[in-house]
Protein backbone atom coordinates (compact mmCIF):
# COMPACT_ATOMS: atom_id res chain seq x y z
CA UNK A 1 0.00 0.00 0.00
CA UNK A 2 1.26 3.25 -0.66
CA UNK A 3 0.33 6.13 1.53
CA UNK A 4 -0.39 8.82 -1.06
CA UNK A 5 -0.31 11.96 1.35
CA UNK A 6 1.34 15.23 1.89
CA UNK A 7 5.24 15.01 3.56
CA UNK A 8 4.97 14.78 7.19
CA UNK A 9 7.10 17.35 8.83
CA UNK A 10 8.95 17.91 11.66
CA UNK A 11 9.64 21.27 12.69
CA UNK A 12 8.62 22.33 9.13
CA UNK A 13 11.53 19.74 7.65
CA UNK A 14 9.91 17.00 5.45
CA UNK A 15 10.92 13.15 6.00
CA UNK A 16 11.63 11.84 3.37
CA UNK A 17 9.51 9.46 0.85
CA UNK A 18 11.94 5.82 0.77
CA UNK A 19 11.18 2.85 -0.88
CA UNK A 20 12.22 -0.40 0.65
CA UNK A 21 14.99 -1.42 -0.80
CA UNK A 22 16.42 2.23 -0.25
CA UNK A 23 17.86 3.89 2.59
CA UNK A 24 18.28 6.93 4.34
CA UNK A 25 20.95 8.35 6.58
CA UNK A 26 20.02 9.30 9.87
CA UNK A 27 22.03 10.43 12.87
CA UNK A 28 25.53 9.06 11.34
CA UNK A 29 24.27 5.74 10.21
CA UNK A 30 22.21 3.88 7.00
CA UNK A 31 18.42 2.99 8.45
CA UNK A 32 16.50 0.88 5.66
CA UNK A 33 12.82 0.67 6.14
CA UNK A 34 12.98 -3.44 6.35
CA UNK A 35 16.87 -3.86 7.42
CA UNK A 36 17.27 -1.16 10.05
CA UNK A 37 20.09 -0.11 10.57
CA UNK A 38 22.48 -0.87 7.69
CA UNK A 39 26.48 -2.08 8.17
CA UNK A 40 28.73 0.54 8.53
CA UNK A 41 32.25 -0.16 6.53
CA UNK A 42 34.72 1.88 9.42
CA UNK A 43 37.62 0.65 7.09
CA UNK A 44 36.49 2.33 3.54
CA UNK A 45 35.62 5.27 6.02
CA UNK A 46 39.09 6.00 7.60
CA UNK A 47 41.32 5.64 4.82
CA UNK A 48 40.55 8.08 3.30
CA UNK A 49 41.17 10.23 6.46
CA UNK A 50 44.32 9.12 6.77
CA UNK A 51 45.21 9.44 3.69
CA UNK A 52 44.23 13.53 4.28
CA UNK A 53 46.22 13.70 7.40
CA UNK A 54 49.30 12.25 5.85
CA UNK A 55 49.42 15.24 3.20
CA UNK A 56 48.20 17.59 5.19
CA UNK A 57 51.10 20.53 6.12
CA UNK A 58 51.13 19.49 10.07
CA UNK A 59 53.66 18.66 12.01
CA UNK A 60 53.52 14.85 13.44
CA UNK A 61 52.09 15.58 16.65
CA UNK A 62 49.67 17.60 15.05
CA UNK A 63 48.48 14.94 12.55
CA UNK A 64 48.05 12.57 15.98
CA UNK A 65 45.93 14.84 17.54
CA UNK A 66 43.65 15.91 14.12
CA UNK A 67 43.21 12.02 14.30
CA UNK A 68 42.22 11.63 17.47
CA UNK A 69 40.09 14.83 17.63
CA UNK A 70 38.27 14.50 14.58
CA UNK A 71 39.22 11.42 12.55
CA UNK A 72 38.32 8.66 14.78
CA UNK A 73 35.06 9.97 16.00
CA UNK A 74 33.82 9.99 12.18
CA UNK A 75 33.86 6.01 12.05
CA UNK A 76 32.79 5.42 16.09
CA UNK A 77 29.18 5.91 15.83
CA UNK A 78 28.63 3.87 12.95
CA UNK A 79 30.91 1.04 13.31
CA UNK A 80 28.85 0.87 17.19
CA UNK A 81 25.23 1.48 15.81
CA UNK A 82 25.89 -1.52 13.70
CA UNK A 83 27.49 -4.23 15.05
CA UNK A 84 30.37 -3.90 12.66
CA UNK A 85 32.92 -7.22 13.40
CA UNK A 86 35.43 -7.17 15.91
CA UNK A 87 37.74 -8.46 12.34
CA UNK A 88 36.96 -4.91 10.84
CA UNK A 89 37.48 -3.47 13.80
CA UNK A 90 41.16 -5.10 14.24
CA UNK A 91 41.65 -4.60 11.00
CA UNK A 92 40.87 -0.12 11.26
CA UNK A 93 42.83 -0.37 14.57
CA UNK A 94 45.80 -1.58 12.52
CA UNK A 95 45.86 1.55 9.59
CA UNK A 96 45.33 3.94 12.44
CA UNK A 97 48.62 2.44 14.41
CA UNK A 98 50.63 2.19 10.96
CA UNK A 99 49.58 5.28 9.91
CA UNK A 100 50.42 6.73 13.51
CA UNK A 101 53.96 4.75 13.39
CA UNK A 102 54.86 6.48 9.95
CA UNK A 103 53.95 10.12 10.91
CA UNK A 104 55.82 9.49 14.64
CA UNK A 105 58.78 7.85 12.26
CA UNK A 106 58.48 4.89 15.24
CA UNK A 107 60.04 1.39 13.78
CA UNK A 108 56.68 -0.64 12.43
CA UNK A 109 57.62 -3.24 15.22
CA UNK A 110 56.92 -0.54 18.19
CA UNK A 111 54.58 -2.50 20.52
CA UNK A 112 51.05 -1.80 20.99
CA UNK A 113 51.60 -0.43 25.01
CA UNK A 114 53.19 2.85 23.40
CA UNK A 115 49.72 3.08 21.08
CA UNK A 116 47.35 2.19 23.92
CA UNK A 117 48.64 2.62 27.29
CA UNK A 118 47.00 6.17 28.72
CA UNK A 119 48.85 8.83 28.72
CA UNK A 120 49.45 8.91 32.90
CA UNK A 121 51.32 5.16 32.74
CA UNK A 122 53.42 6.49 29.80
CA UNK A 123 51.29 5.40 26.27
CA UNK A 124 49.47 8.02 23.96
CA UNK A 125 46.05 7.08 24.90
CA UNK A 126 45.17 6.40 21.25
CA UNK A 127 41.45 5.12 20.68
CA UNK A 128 41.44 1.17 20.10
CA UNK A 129 37.95 0.51 18.41
CA UNK A 130 38.00 -2.87 18.61
CA UNK A 131 38.05 -2.90 22.47
CA UNK A 132 36.26 0.44 22.85
CA UNK A 133 32.96 0.03 20.81
CA UNK A 134 32.78 -3.27 21.92
CA UNK A 135 33.12 -2.16 25.46
CA UNK A 136 30.44 1.09 24.80
CA UNK A 137 28.05 -1.97 23.32
CA UNK A 138 28.29 -4.19 26.42
CA UNK A 139 27.67 -0.92 28.80
CA UNK A 140 24.65 0.05 26.52
CA UNK A 141 22.82 -3.31 26.76
CA UNK A 142 23.51 -3.53 30.66
CA UNK A 143 21.70 -0.38 30.97
CA UNK A 144 19.21 -1.83 28.84
CA UNK A 145 18.56 -4.40 30.04
CA UNK A 146 18.45 -2.94 33.66
CA UNK A 147 16.28 -0.15 33.05
CA UNK A 148 13.66 0.58 35.27
CA UNK A 149 11.16 1.40 33.01
CA UNK A 150 8.23 -1.31 32.19
CA UNK A 151 8.33 -1.29 28.78
CA UNK A 152 12.22 -1.50 27.92
CA UNK A 153 12.08 -4.56 30.62
CA UNK A 154 9.73 -5.92 27.91
CA UNK A 155 11.31 -5.20 24.80
CA UNK A 156 14.88 -5.44 25.68
CA UNK A 157 15.52 -9.31 26.33
CA UNK A 158 13.51 -9.63 22.64
CA UNK A 159 15.81 -6.99 20.84
CA UNK A 160 18.41 -8.04 22.41
CA UNK A 161 21.19 -9.61 19.52
CA UNK A 162 22.61 -12.50 21.51
CA UNK A 163 25.02 -13.74 19.52
CA UNK A 164 26.68 -10.77 18.39
CA UNK A 165 26.28 -9.09 22.15
CA UNK A 166 28.12 -12.18 23.47
CA UNK A 167 31.78 -12.28 21.27
CA UNK A 168 31.61 -7.94 22.02
CA UNK A 169 31.05 -9.53 26.16
CA UNK A 170 33.92 -11.70 25.50
CA UNK A 171 36.21 -8.72 23.81
CA UNK A 172 35.28 -6.36 26.41
CA UNK A 173 35.75 -8.12 29.81
CA UNK A 174 38.28 -10.80 28.38
CA UNK A 175 35.86 -14.04 29.16
CA UNK A 176 32.64 -15.64 28.16
CA UNK A 177 29.96 -14.77 29.59
CA UNK A 178 29.24 -16.69 32.69
CA UNK A 179 25.76 -18.60 32.24
CA UNK A 180 23.61 -16.56 30.04
CA UNK A 181 24.53 -13.69 28.78
CA UNK A 182 21.37 -11.93 29.77
CA UNK A 183 21.94 -12.72 33.22
CA UNK A 184 25.14 -11.71 33.37
CA UNK A 185 24.09 -8.28 31.29
CA UNK A 186 21.26 -8.20 34.18
CA UNK A 187 23.39 -8.38 37.21
CA UNK A 188 26.99 -6.60 35.99
CA UNK A 189 27.80 -2.65 36.79
CA UNK A 190 28.25 -1.49 33.54
CA UNK A 191 30.79 0.57 35.03
CA UNK A 192 33.17 -1.80 35.85
CA UNK A 193 32.84 -3.25 32.43
CA UNK A 194 36.38 -2.56 30.20
CA UNK A 195 37.71 -0.48 32.91
CA UNK A 196 40.95 -1.66 32.97
CA UNK A 197 41.54 -2.31 29.16
CA UNK A 198 44.36 0.70 29.45
CA UNK A 199 45.59 -0.78 32.32
CA UNK A 200 46.23 -4.47 31.19
CA UNK A 201 47.73 -2.56 27.66
CA UNK A 202 50.41 -0.88 29.82
CA UNK A 203 51.07 -4.37 31.76
CA UNK A 204 51.44 -6.12 28.44
CA UNK A 205 53.87 -3.77 27.57
CA UNK A 206 55.58 -3.79 30.68
CA UNK A 207 56.40 -7.46 30.58
CA UNK A 208 58.11 -7.52 26.97
CA UNK A 209 61.33 -7.94 27.63
CA UNK A 210 63.03 -5.62 25.03
CA UNK A 211 60.54 -2.74 24.86
CA UNK A 212 59.49 -3.10 28.23
CA UNK A 213 62.21 -2.46 30.29
CA UNK A 214 61.73 -0.11 33.07
CA UNK A 215 59.05 0.96 32.12
CA UNK A 216 57.13 -0.16 35.01
CA UNK A 217 58.46 2.96 36.68
CA UNK A 218 56.75 5.10 34.87
CA UNK A 219 53.33 3.69 36.09
CA UNK A 220 50.09 6.38 37.39
CA UNK A 221 52.97 9.07 37.08
CA UNK A 222 51.62 12.17 35.54
CA UNK A 223 54.84 14.47 36.18
CA UNK A 224 57.40 12.07 34.18
CA UNK A 225 54.27 11.59 30.97
CA UNK A 226 53.00 15.03 30.95
CA UNK A 227 55.13 15.70 27.85
CA UNK A 228 53.14 12.63 25.76
CA UNK A 229 49.81 14.83 25.55
CA UNK A 230 51.17 18.35 25.30
CA UNK A 231 54.77 18.27 23.68
CA UNK A 232 55.48 21.57 26.05
CA UNK A 233 59.28 22.29 25.84
CA UNK A 234 59.96 19.77 23.62
CA UNK A 235 60.60 20.49 19.41
CA UNK A 236 59.04 17.23 17.54
CA UNK A 237 62.41 15.93 16.90
CA UNK A 238 62.99 15.98 20.27
CA UNK A 239 59.62 14.24 21.14
CA UNK A 240 59.60 11.85 18.27
CA UNK A 241 63.43 10.54 20.21
CA UNK A 242 61.90 10.53 23.77
CA UNK A 243 59.01 8.40 21.84
CA UNK A 244 61.60 5.97 20.86
CA UNK A 245 63.36 6.03 23.77
CA UNK A 246 60.73 5.26 25.85
CA UNK A 247 59.76 1.94 23.83
CA UNK A 248 63.28 1.17 23.39
CA UNK A 249 63.18 1.46 19.72
CA UNK A 250 66.08 4.01 19.06
CA UNK A 251 68.09 2.24 16.18
CA UNK A 252 71.25 0.83 17.77
CA UNK A 253 72.81 -2.29 16.21
CA UNK A 254 71.31 -4.31 19.15
CA UNK A 255 67.58 -3.06 18.18
CA UNK A 256 68.86 -3.30 14.39
CA UNK A 257 70.55 -7.12 15.26
CA UNK A 258 67.19 -8.43 16.68
CA UNK A 259 67.11 -12.74 15.36
CA UNK A 260 69.97 -12.31 13.48
CA UNK A 261 73.44 -12.53 13.84
CA UNK A 262 76.11 -9.26 13.57
CA UNK A 263 78.57 -7.26 15.09
CA UNK A 264 76.91 -5.53 17.61
CA UNK A 265 80.13 -3.70 18.69
CA UNK A 266 79.54 0.50 19.35
CA UNK A 267 80.16 2.07 16.27
CA UNK A 268 80.47 5.46 18.23
CA UNK A 269 83.09 4.14 20.71
CA UNK A 270 84.54 0.69 19.27
CA UNK A 271 84.07 -1.12 22.72
CA UNK A 272 81.12 -2.07 24.32
CA UNK A 273 78.11 -3.39 23.27
CA UNK A 274 75.64 -1.01 21.11
CA UNK A 275 72.36 -1.33 22.73
CA UNK A 276 70.08 2.18 24.02
CA UNK A 277 71.49 1.82 27.43
CA UNK A 278 75.45 1.99 26.35
CA UNK A 279 74.65 5.00 24.54
CA UNK A 280 73.00 6.75 26.86
CA UNK A 281 74.67 6.16 30.12
CA UNK A 282 77.67 4.13 28.98
CA UNK A 283 79.21 4.94 26.16
CA UNK A 284 82.94 6.91 25.86
CA UNK A 285 81.84 8.80 23.06
CA UNK A 286 79.24 11.11 24.95
CA UNK A 287 80.68 11.76 28.09
CA UNK A 288 80.82 15.62 27.69
CA UNK A 289 77.01 15.54 26.63
CA UNK A 290 76.29 13.63 29.43
CA UNK A 291 78.40 15.92 31.47
CA UNK A 292 76.83 18.82 30.16
CA UNK A 293 73.23 17.52 31.18
CA UNK A 294 74.52 16.85 34.49
CA UNK A 295 75.58 20.18 35.23
CA UNK A 296 72.35 21.69 33.06
CA UNK A 297 70.33 19.95 35.95
CA UNK A 298 72.38 21.67 38.65
CA UNK A 299 72.27 24.92 36.86
CA UNK A 300 68.40 24.51 36.91
CA UNK A 301 68.42 23.65 40.82
CA UNK A 302 70.72 26.95 41.69
CA UNK A 303 68.77 29.07 39.56
CA UNK A 304 65.73 27.83 41.98
CA UNK A 305 67.63 28.12 44.99
CA UNK A 306 69.22 31.63 44.78
CA UNK A 307 65.48 33.20 43.54
CA UNK A 308 64.04 31.24 47.21
CA UNK A 309 67.32 33.03 48.82
CA UNK A 310 70.01 30.30 49.00
CA UNK A 311 73.65 30.96 48.70
CA UNK A 312 74.58 28.61 45.78
CA UNK A 313 78.46 26.96 45.87
CA UNK A 314 79.15 24.47 43.42
CA UNK A 315 81.25 21.98 43.67
CA UNK A 316 83.16 22.69 47.08
CA UNK A 317 86.21 20.03 47.95
CA UNK A 318 85.64 19.23 50.89
CA UNK A 319 87.92 17.03 52.91
CA UNK A 320 87.95 14.69 55.44
CA UNK A 321 90.62 13.08 57.50
CA UNK A 322 88.65 10.20 58.13
CA UNK A 323 86.82 9.83 54.71
CA UNK A 324 88.89 11.82 52.34
CA UNK A 325 87.20 14.40 49.73
CA UNK A 326 84.84 14.72 48.45
CA UNK A 327 82.73 17.56 45.88
CA UNK A 328 79.27 17.45 46.14
CA UNK A 329 77.44 19.07 43.13
CA UNK A 330 75.90 22.17 44.81
CA UNK A 331 75.68 23.16 48.98
CA UNK A 332 73.02 25.57 49.49
CA UNK A 333 73.21 27.73 52.55
CA UNK A 334 70.66 30.36 54.07
CA UNK A 335 70.60 31.23 57.85
CA UNK A 336 73.47 29.27 59.52
CA UNK A 337 71.31 25.79 57.99
CA UNK A 338 72.63 24.03 54.57
CA UNK A 339 71.12 21.65 51.93
CA UNK A 340 73.54 19.13 50.34
CA UNK A 341 72.73 18.13 46.89
CA UNK A 342 74.29 15.61 44.43
CA UNK A 343 72.54 15.58 41.17
CA UNK A 344 72.65 12.22 39.16
CA UNK A 345 71.10 11.48 35.30
CA UNK A 346 70.80 7.77 35.14
CA UNK A 347 68.61 5.44 32.73
CA UNK A 348 65.92 4.12 34.20
CA UNK A 349 66.56 0.29 34.05
CA UNK A 350 64.81 -1.20 36.60
CA UNK A 351 61.90 0.14 38.62
CA UNK A 352 64.38 0.71 42.07
CA UNK A 353 67.15 2.24 39.86
CA UNK A 354 66.70 6.12 40.55
CA UNK A 355 66.10 5.48 44.46
CA UNK A 356 68.71 3.44 45.08
CA UNK A 357 70.94 6.20 43.05
CA UNK A 358 69.74 8.49 45.30
CA UNK A 359 70.54 6.71 48.41
CA UNK A 360 73.69 6.23 47.29
CA UNK A 361 74.36 9.62 47.00
CA UNK A 362 72.97 10.37 50.56
CA UNK A 363 74.90 7.75 51.91
CA UNK A 364 77.85 9.07 50.21
CA UNK A 365 77.71 12.59 51.27
CA UNK A 366 76.35 12.12 55.18
CA UNK A 367 79.99 11.05 56.36
CA UNK A 368 80.59 14.64 55.24
CA UNK A 369 78.10 16.81 57.09
CA UNK A 370 80.63 17.23 59.80
CA UNK A 371 83.26 18.51 57.92
CA UNK A 372 80.91 20.94 55.65
CA UNK A 373 79.48 22.43 58.76
CA UNK A 374 82.90 23.44 59.93
CA UNK A 375 84.08 24.96 56.98
CA UNK A 376 81.05 26.60 56.13
CA UNK A 377 80.14 27.51 59.63
CA UNK A 378 76.98 25.56 59.49
CA UNK A 379 75.03 24.66 62.46
CA UNK A 380 73.33 21.55 60.75
CA UNK A 381 73.36 20.41 57.29
CA UNK A 382 71.25 17.71 55.55
CA UNK A 383 72.43 15.56 52.43
CA UNK A 384 70.17 14.86 49.66
CA UNK A 385 70.70 12.80 46.03
CA UNK A 386 69.02 14.52 43.39
CA UNK A 387 68.56 12.13 40.59
CA UNK A 388 66.56 12.31 37.16
CA UNK A 389 65.84 9.90 34.62
CA UNK A 390 67.54 9.89 31.37
CA UNK A 391 63.87 8.91 30.10
CA UNK A 392 62.32 11.61 31.97
CA UNK A 393 61.27 9.69 35.21
CA UNK A 394 60.67 12.13 37.93
CA UNK A 395 62.13 10.98 41.03
CA UNK A 396 59.67 10.98 44.04
CA UNK A 397 62.14 11.94 46.59
CA UNK A 398 63.01 14.66 44.41
CA UNK A 399 60.12 16.53 45.73
CA UNK A 400 61.97 16.72 48.84
CA UNK A 401 64.69 18.53 48.26
CA UNK A 402 62.43 21.22 46.69
CA UNK A 403 60.01 21.40 49.58
CA UNK A 404 63.44 21.80 51.88
CA UNK A 405 64.55 24.80 49.75
CA UNK A 406 60.99 26.23 50.59
CA UNK A 407 59.51 26.15 47.08
CA UNK A 408 55.84 26.90 47.19
CA UNK A 409 53.62 24.23 46.77
CA UNK A 410 52.08 25.77 44.06
CA UNK A 411 55.11 25.93 41.57
CA UNK A 412 56.65 22.62 42.45
CA UNK A 413 54.28 20.98 40.00
CA UNK A 414 55.35 22.80 37.17
CA UNK A 415 59.16 22.91 37.96
CA UNK A 416 58.99 19.05 38.14
CA UNK A 417 58.06 18.90 34.36
CA UNK A 418 60.24 21.35 33.69
CA UNK A 419 63.52 19.20 34.93
CA UNK A 420 61.78 16.27 33.50
CA UNK A 421 61.28 17.60 29.77
CA UNK A 422 65.27 19.21 30.96
CA UNK A 423 66.28 15.04 31.09
CA UNK A 424 64.84 14.27 28.14
CA UNK A 425 66.07 16.96 25.60
CA UNK A 426 69.36 16.03 27.47
CA UNK A 427 68.79 12.43 26.15
CA UNK A 428 67.78 12.92 23.19
CA UNK A 429 70.78 15.54 22.31
CA UNK A 430 73.23 12.72 22.73
CA UNK A 431 70.99 10.31 20.21
CA UNK A 432 70.99 13.09 17.62
CA UNK A 433 74.77 12.88 17.76
CA UNK A 434 75.30 9.11 18.04
CA UNK A 435 72.74 9.20 15.19
CA UNK A 436 75.34 11.21 13.14
CA UNK A 437 77.98 9.02 14.19
CA UNK A 438 76.56 5.89 13.19
CA UNK A 439 75.44 7.10 9.69
CA UNK A 440 79.21 8.25 9.02
CA UNK A 441 80.22 4.90 10.22
CA UNK A 442 77.71 2.92 8.59
CA UNK A 443 78.67 4.72 4.93
CA UNK A 444 82.52 4.41 5.48
CA UNK A 445 84.13 1.47 3.59
CA UNK A 446 84.47 -2.08 5.95
ZN1 LIG B 1 79.98 3.22 22.79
Amino acid sequence: TVNHCADWMIHSSPIPWIGETQSYRYLGVEVSPKRGILPSDPLKEILPLLRKISKAPLKPTQKVKMLITYGIPRVVYGADMSLVGTAVLRKVDREIRNAVKAWLHLSPSTADGLFYSSRVDGGLGLPRLEKQIAISQVKRWCRTIQAKDAKCKVLAPALLPKVEIAKRWKVATGVEAEGSLQASLATTDPAVIGKRWRVSEFERWCGLRCQGRGLATFARDPISNHWLGVPWGLHESDYILALQLRSSTVRTLTTLSRGRRMNTTCRACGRGWEGIIHVVSQCRAFKKNRMANHNNICRLLSIIGRALGWEVTREKRITCPLWGTAVPDLILTKNGRGLVVDVAVCYEAKPGTLRRRAEFKVNKYDKFSRPICNTLGLSGVKTFGFVMGARGKWHAGNAEVLNEMGLPRSRKKALAKLFTVRAIRGTTGILKVFKKLSRSAQSRPP
